[in-house]
């Protein structure tokens, strides 16, 4: 049985996770939900699962709820604050910490959790691209599971099961392409934040659905799978497959090729990863072979050209240190001035970009800590905004 404390429970992949234990109640218990905002989901996800201790990030909906319990007659410790979140991650009762957070705020409730000793169940991929060389020796040095949930790198981690790891020579991540696959730089000049919402394949939360417009979202995934398996990311190829079928694959020193299949739903990675190392029910549609979706699998390369992000983000792996933390940290702010419409489509790149090349020189010097990645997030961002300022349309 896993003792889950959930951070993020009211977003996409935190309600998908309380859908499996709903599944199978017996596998799980909850022992704390956590989300920024939303009381009226946590509300219902507390009366049907009965944490023993919540955290709200905002005070005044902190408040708020705390009386409906209330009045509901539901005893719980409400928190809040960026503290709430870590006290929740660090709980004595609770054995595994699903990170669900979306964005840089999930890092360091995380950092907690490993350090008092939780296995990690990893959605939240932002965590490894800002603070991977803090967060992958901690996991080692403290003996947790790192279960990955992010699609593309469960498929991995399972492929990898009963292979030696030296016997790895290349990971070839899938991606659907998003919205404005085939498109060209003249015609991403035109798209409107609609479009970008409007993901082919998958349902997910704003900001991952943006970075699947930008394609920021596999330059973040190869430097997430460049921590979780120790492999450069010059050993990374992005495979575009529109179908979503292949979740990624696995080239093995002697050619064979392994990859992992499913339809696209993010239930199946999550269960894989808190059933670890067991297999759970089966709790997702039967796969079909004969299924219409799979007479026609395909696979094209990515146009880095176009979708400059991802050659952004295998520049920032390469060169490591506080650059990944500093291109997360600009791509953050412009999803978010996108997302409320203040810039273009064209300007999350751009902004990001720029951000990195003012950076990189001042944070070559600074170690590896926790404090320092906070630090460089904080930095960035107040660097990222200005820009975004003079971008507003
Ligand atoms: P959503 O936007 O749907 O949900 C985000 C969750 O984080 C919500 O519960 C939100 O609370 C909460 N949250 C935001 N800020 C804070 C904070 N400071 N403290 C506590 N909680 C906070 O995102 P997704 O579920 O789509 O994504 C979550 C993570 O998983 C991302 O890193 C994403 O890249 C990754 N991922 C997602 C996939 C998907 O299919 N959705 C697939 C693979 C990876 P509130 O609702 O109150 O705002
Ligand atoms: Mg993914």
């Amino acid at each position: 049985m896993r003792r889950l404390s959930i951070l993020g429970s009211t977003g996409s992949i935190g309600k998908q996770t309380l859908e499996v234990v709903r599944k199978a109640p017996g596998d799980f218990t909850v022992e704390s939900l956590t989300c920024g905002s939303d009381i009226d989901t946590i509300f219902d996800q507390i009366k049907e699962f009965r944490p023993k201790v919540c955290s709200v990030v905002n005070e005044s909906k902190a408040m708020e709820l705390s009386s409906r319990l209330k009045d509901e007659g539901i005893e719980i410790e409400v928190l809040t604050g960026e503290e709430g979140n870590i006290t929740c991650a660090t709980l004595g009762s609770c054995d595994t910490v699903v990170g669900a957070i979306v964005g840089f705020a999930g890092l360091v409730p995380v950092y907690h959790a490993v350090l008092s000793g939780k296995d990690i169940a990893l959605a939240n991929k932002e965590t490894l691209v800002a603070g991977g060389d803090v967060i992958m020796p901690l996991i080692r040095e403290k003996g947790v599971a790192m279960l990955p949930i992010d699609s593309e790198h469960s498929a991995i981690w399972q492929c990898l099961k009963g292979e030696k790891r030296e016997d790895l020579d290349r990971i070839l991540i899938t991606a659907s392409g998003g919205p404005f696959r085939s498109m060209t730089r003249s015609q991403l000049e035109n798209v409107t934040l609609q479009d970008a919402l409007h993901h082919p394949t998958w349902n997910m939360g704003g900001k991952i659905t943006i970075d699947s417009a930008t394609m920021m979202n596999k330059g973040l995934e190869i430097i997430e799978a460049h921590h979780l398996y120790g492999i450069d990311c010059d050993k990374i190829d992005v495979v575009v497959h529109p179908q979503s079928i292949i979740h990624s694959m696995i080239r093995l020193k002697d050619g064979s090729v392994l990859a992992q299949m499913g339809k696209p739903s993010m239930v199946l990675p999550i269960e894989v990863a808190l059933y670890y190392p067991d297999r759970g029910p089966s709790i997702v549609t039967e796969f079909d072979p004969f299924d219409a979706a799979m007479n026609n699998l395909t696979f094209e390369p990515c146009d880095t050209e176009v979708f400059r992000l991802v050659k952004l983000a295998y520049e920032a792996g390469r060169k490591g240190g506080l650059v990944p933390t500093v291109m997360n940290a600009a791509n953050e702010s412009a999803v978010m001035a996108y997302l409320a419409g203040s810039i273009n489509f064209l300007g999350i790149e751009e902004t990001v970009f720029e951000t990195v090349e003012k950076m990189e020189s001042s944070i070559s010097r600074l170690d590896l800590t926790i404090d320092n990645i906070c630090q460089t997030d904080k930095d960035a961002r107040i660097y990222a905004d200005e820009l975004l300022k003079g971008k507003i349309k």
